[in-house]
């Protein structure tokens, strides 16, 4: 028989990553709040929760891929939470909520005889849907090795990077404090370069093509900038949480950002000036909006 897990939270990069697991074999349960993003599972194949308690008293292993730290913690300890159920043995923890919440999450869980995984996941909605996720875990190393074969169905490059809770969570902030940079920072350069006259579309091959060159040069640009979809999939709002939670653990950790910071006002303007749900490759609108620049022109 198929062995069961859990999946709460099956939004744009929990859904993908259940699909993968059930075409992996797997039996998954899931609960989200969300009908749409459930029934979406469901018609893969996958049965249903009504809470995450009720989750917890059907599984051994729970995978969560939550939008806040705030819903994190209600979730694993709220009054309907993971750490009530009678059944389940291990949290693994693939949302971006940083060490304050992952941290104390664990420790309250540890308190029901629950094991908590930190194992935040990068490469996107795109990575998500192919099963290619980089994956930053970190706990005890042993249970690490047992749900090894099950993190390798969402992401082919899974990294232990620690034994401590919170380790994985450093990491993975690290990670997007660089590519919110790079993406705040790009869409000022092409906005200044339109201004001065210059062609867009040959600007981004020009950067591919010499040492500007980064992951929004490289694939944001192309694929959704260029194009004005802007369908990256990545909200402004997680933007703006990851590098308001990397900035806060820098500040506590008496270590001084100054690019980081000036990136971190660069997203809270987008987040202020556009919505927490508009994908964050729309913040070039914003700085196109300051610049009076307009971007293609209506005659083009
Ligand atoms: P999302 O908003 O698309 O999905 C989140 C899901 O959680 C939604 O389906 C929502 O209904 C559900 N949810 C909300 N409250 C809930 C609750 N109380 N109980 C259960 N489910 C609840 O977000 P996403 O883009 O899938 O991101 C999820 C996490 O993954 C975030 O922490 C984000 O930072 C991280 N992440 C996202 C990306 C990306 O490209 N989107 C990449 C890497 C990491």
């Amino acid at each position: 028989m198929a062995t069961e897990i859990g999946f709460i939270g099956v939004g744009n990069m929990g859904g993908p990553m259940v699909s993968n697991l059930l075409e992996a074999g797997y039996a998954v349960r899931v609960y989200d709040p969300n009908k749409t993003a459930v029934d979406a599972c469901a018609a893969k194949g996958a049965t249903t929760a009504s809470s995450p308690k009720d989750l917890a008293d059907q599984v051994e292993t729970i995978l969560v891929c939550l939008p806040t730290p705030a819903i994190v913690e209600s979730v694993a300890l709220g009054e309907d939470g993971i750490a009530k159920g009678s059944m389940v043995k291990t949290y693994i923890d693939l949302s971006t909520t940083g060490p304050q919440t992952s941290v104390p999450v664990a420790e309250g869980l540890k308190g029901a005889g629950i094991l908590a995984l930190d194992a935040p996941v990068s490469g996107g909605v795109i990575g998500a849907i192919s099963g290619s996720l980089a994956v930053m875990v970190s706990g005890p190393h042993n249970d690490f090795g047992h749900h090894r074969p099950m993190l390798e169905k969402i992401g082919k490059n899974v990294f232990y990077v620690g034994d401590k809770i919170g380790m994985g969570q450093m990491m993975k902030l690290l990670n997007n404090l660089l590519s919110g940079t790079a993406l705040a920072v790009t869409s000022e350069a092409v906005t200044l370069g339109i201004k001065a006259g210059l062609d867009p579309k040959l600007m981004i091959d020009v950067f591919n093509a010499s040492s500007g060159r980064n992951t929004a040069t490289e694939t944001k640009f192309p694929n959704s900038v260029l194009t004005r979809k802007f369908d990256g999939g990545f909200g402004t709002g997680l933007m703006f949480k990851d590098i308001r939670l990397c900035l806060e653990e820098a500040e506590a950790q008496g270590v001084t950002m100054f690019v980081g910071s000036g990136a971190r006002q660069a997203w809270s303007f987008a987040l202020n000036k556009g919505s927490a749900a508009e994908d964050s490759t729309q913040i070039i609108e914003h700085y196109e909006t300051l610049a009076g620049v307009k971007w293609p022109a209506n005659d083009s």
